[in-house]
């Protein structure tokens, strides 16, 4: 792999423990990273997990987006309803995991559906129990750069670290880096939205000492903008996001705003992958977070004296790279609820589209799709699979079918696919996607008569 690996004092990597193989790879801590690597572990595999910052949690903690979404039904009348778990499995297990923690809010409306907002120092806590609990190998702050690869079979991953640059040898892998980072190293074919323009990102934060009494009382029970806000909003030239969403936490007079979009000082989507553009977008999303902060004081009775907690570490990436795999979620499937048998997960989350001034939510109601198993397998390369955001989806369906509920479930199904991969020594593409489901269905957490 050339001069920067040699460049390497082999004394470090053996005291980081990496240079020596293992079973499972995962790449990227995020929500699917946390249930493949935890469910990889369990299943007695040797397994390491690879995160570039410093804990897990991904765009849930990292970028504080800070719900679980996708875990209810969807309904006309969410006030007049109760309502209804959809999807179990990791995601319960995450779920009640927090709930048990006190780090997860009840259900609050969200539109036609429900979401439970979680606190993000609890997560980290939680996926550290998940992780540790399992038998997982943790390696923080260190990125993946590079992909040894050789006859379309990948056998190691080249990292960054502080100590130079180091190598990971592995049997499987497991991209749930949200970017598919190793697909993209490996020359394996990628999409990126819809001809190139991808949802835009948003920078989270926090505010604090909030009076929540009054502040419900004006916005309402729902989390998501009432008209007479969206009116204000519209009034605001400085602010350019006119639909936005506020969720009250767990923790008194704390409220968590999903209510920035972000672009480039002059207006254009960026594209992320950029480093150029991602750090613009960071950039961007300290005035547009500020600017919504003052709007939220000025006129949101209840929030006149708030305080600024935090913004996210990072600002929220929606979405990058796609892979192209043997089956691919089409916008279709969403939108006309469909089933399938070999489903990964179902959803009945709508799809919410960041893009223009107001992003989109179209609903599904009294209704759900499911997810095919093909979605988590690239269409080449012979040992790699994929979890989470990256997964095989059109651009509109991924809109939908990113939210964390089923990202858990996409990294659960990705590491069973795994151990079936090591223990018949059979390609992913080989392993058919109705086994998957009904491995699935047999160690479903959370209900006796399991259905996805
Ligand atoms: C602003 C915003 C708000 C959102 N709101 C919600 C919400 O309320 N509810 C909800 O359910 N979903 C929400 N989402 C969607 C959800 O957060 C993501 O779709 C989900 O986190 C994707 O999970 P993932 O595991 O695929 O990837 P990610 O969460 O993106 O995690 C990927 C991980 O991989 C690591 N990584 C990436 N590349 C490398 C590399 N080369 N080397 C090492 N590590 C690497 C990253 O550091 C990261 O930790 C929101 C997203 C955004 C951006």
């Amino acid at each position: 792999m050339g001069s920067y690996l040699e460049s390497l004092d082999p004394n470090s990597y053996n005291k980081l423990g990496v240079l020596e193989t293992f079973d499972i790879i995962v790449l990227g801590g995020g929500p699917a990273g946390i249930a493949a690597a935890t469910t990889a572990a369990e299943a007695g595999h040797k397994t390491l997990l690879i995160e570039r910052l410093g804990f897990c949690g991904g765009a849930a903690v990292s970028g504080m987006s800070g719900t679980i979404c996708g875990l209810y039904n969807s309904v006309e009348d969410p006030q007049a309803a109760q309502p209804q778990q959809l999807i179990f499995g990791f995601a319960e297990r995450m779920r009640s995991a927090l709930d048990l923690q006190d780090g997860l809010t009840a259900p609050q409306i969200y539109g036609k559906t429900w979401v439970a907002t979680h606190d993000c120092a609890t997560y980290k806590k939680v996926a550290t129990d998940f992780l540790l609990n399992s038998g997982v190998q943790i390696l923080y702050h260190s990125e993946m750069i590079d992909v040894l690869v050789q006859n379309n079979v990948i056998d190691g991953l080249v990292l960054h670290t502080k100590s130079g640059f180091t190598k990971v040898l592995g049997r499987r892998f497991i991209d749930c880096s949200g970017d598919a980072d190793i697909i993209f190293r490996a020359g394996l074919i990628t999409t990126k939205g819809n001809n190139g323009i991808i949802q835009n990102p948003s920078m989270m934060f926090k505010i604090g000492n909030v009076n929540i009494t009054r502040y419900l009382e004006y916005w309402g029970d729902d989390t998501i903008s009432p008209p007479k806000v969206v009116k204000k909003l519209e009034e605001r030239q400085e602010l350019i996001r006119k639909k936005v969403w506020l969720f009250p936490t767990v923790n008194p007079g704390e409220v968590l705003v999903n209510g920035t979009k972000i672009t480039g000082f002059d207006g254009r989507a960026l594209d992320v992958t950029d480093p150029l553009d991602h750090s613009e977008a960071e950039q961007f999303s300290i005035y547009q977070a500020k600017a919504f902060f003052n709007f939220l004081k000025e006129e949101i009775p209840g929030c006149e004296n708030a305080y600024f907690i935090d913004y996210a570490q990072e600002v929220g990436v929606r979405q990058t790279r796609s892979i192209t795999g043997v089956k691919r979620l089409t916008n279709e499937d969403v939108v006309n609820g469909t089933k399938l048998k070999d489903t990964i997960a179902r959803s009945s989350w709508p799809i919410e589209l960041h893009y223009g001034s107001k992003p989109k939510t179209e609903w599904l109601i009294d209704d759900y799709y499911d997810i095919p198993f093909g979605a988590l397998v690239p269409s080449s390369g012979k040992n790699v699979i994929v979890a989470g955001r990256c997964l095989s989806a059109e651009h509109e369906a991924l809109a939908s079918c990113r939210v964390t509920a089923q990202c858990f479930e996409y990294g659960r199904a990705a590491a069973m696919a795994t151990d079936l991969s090591l223990k018949f020594d059979l390609n992913y593409q080989d392993i058919d996607g109705m086994e998957i489901t009904s491995l699935m269905n047999e160690n479903y957490y959370g209900q006796k008569n399991p259905v996805f």
